[in-house]
């Protein structure tokens, strides 16, 4: 457990807080301030006891030569100052006002090669430092990690959001209580394979969807037609699928499919039972399969989901992603512990409207992956341990 926030002293002290303010924005509107609103709370709490912000983030890929006014933090900055109801000083000059926010981090090069020179000048004037960022705390760039280690022997913490991601995506995971199902889906295998190895001997049942059952299908000896298969990863999948004769995992892989001969809006689709033929291609698991999984699902006790059952951006192809999130929030308020990653889950979650059923929704798309990988953080390993 890292020390958070919320347990030491801030009364007249300035915390540097890095948050992730990287919000989707269309022509410098904000399009969805989710990751503004949930920074909230580690603000609030400095503010509350008396201490001063200063908040540090970056947005999008600007080139590292200086300022660019498309990636500008300074939308966020007004819509924040909307949210707190206070004034938000928008300068990298100001070192007084109570609430500031740094431009864009990524408008100076030396944030990604973490520059030291570059982590002093941002930790000038700081007397704490705060890790709120879980969507980017698996980049070793300068205010994640330089930062912290210019700070050292002053607090440097987990701010709430961290804290609570860490809760879900560290502890409870380790300690799930059985039954204990993983969903993973989504498009590529290649990026799923290493939470699926972790998985292994830690759960008891992995249900695979999404394009990536089609590798595993292809690799225990299934037709799947012109279904997405990463052909350099058969070989993987097989020796996963060896490994789970002998561990105490099982594996699940779709047993019907809803097939198109084009991925499009409005192409006539069918159900395939078993192999796929020539031509078509999976882009859904079927209603067996469905009923095979919300099985499990129901009977479970810790649930974690990362991955959409198909491709659900488009209507006819969603039900598979949209039953197995409405099994997840029935099996949540049967008192299952709930734990979904990944941006597009996320995103298919809230356009199902299921965002308060689930007991997690990671905010970190490629954090949240890293962590069911078993890995850890620079930027995390350097916060003060909880006492
Ligand atoms: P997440 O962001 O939640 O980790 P991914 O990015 O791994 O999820 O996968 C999401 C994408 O996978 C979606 O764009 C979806 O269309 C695609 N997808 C899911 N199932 C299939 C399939 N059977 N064939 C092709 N693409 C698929
Ligand atoms: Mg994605």
């Amino acid at each position: 457990m890292k020390q958070s926030i919320e347990e030491i002293e801030v009364a007249g002290k300035r915390v540097l807080i890095r948050v992730d303010f990287n919000v989707p924005m269309s022509q410098g509107v904000i399009t969805d301030d989710r990751r503004l609103r949930m920074t909230l709370p580690s603000i609030k709490s400095v503010l509350s006891r008396g201490g001063k912000v200063t908040l540090l983030s970056h947005l999008g890929r600007p080139a590292g030569e200086g300022f660019e006014e498309q990636f500008s933090l300074s939308p966020v900055a007004i819509r924040l100052s909307e949210l707190l109801e206070q004034p938000v000083s928008f300068s990298d000059e100001d070192t007084s006002s109570l609430i500031i926010l740094r431009e864009n981090l990524r408008f100076n090069a030396g944030e990604k090669t973490g520059n030291e020179e570059f982590a002093r000048a941002l930790a000038e004037g700081a007397d704490i430092y705060c890790n709120d960022a879980f969507g980017t705390a698996h980049r070793n760039h300068a205010s994640l990690v330089a930062v912290p280690q210019v700070m050292e022997g002053k607090p440097r913490v987990a701010g709430l959001l961290l804290s609570q991601e860490l809760h879900y995506l560290n502890h409870v995971i380790a300690h799930g209580e059985h039954p204990f199902v993983a969903i993973l889906g989504g498009a590529k295998v290649s990026d799923k394979m290493g939470a699926i190895e972790q998985l292994l001997g830690k759960v008891d049942t992995i249900l695979i969807g999404g394009a990536l059952a089609y590798t595993f299908l292809v690799a225990s000896g299934e037709e799947v037609g012109s279904s997405l298969v990463e052909s350099n990863r058969i070989d993987e999948a097989r020796r996963v699928l060896d490994l789970v004769v002998t561990s105490k995992t099982s594996i699940v892989l779709p047993s019907d499919h809803i097939c198109v001969q084009t991925i499009e809006s409005g192409a006539p689709f069918q159900i395939e039972n078993g192999s796929i033929p020539d031509g078509w291609m999976g882009v859904d698991i079927g209603p067996e399969t469905m009923a095979t999984f919300s099985h499990f699902i129901s009977e479970a006790k810790t649930i974690v989901w990362n991955g959409p059952m198909g491709v659900f951006e488009i209507e006819p192809f969603e039900i598979g992603t949209k039953g197995v999130a409405f099994a997840i929030a029935k099996a949540t308020v049967n008192s299952a512990i709930s734990i979904v990653g990944g941006g597009d889950t996320a995103a298919a979650i809230s356009a199902f409207e299921l965002e308060g059923k689930m007991t997690h929704i990671s905010t970190g798309g490629g954090a949240s992956l890293q962590m069911l990988e078993g890995k850890t953080f620079s930027s995390v390993n350097l916060l003060d341990d909880a006492v």
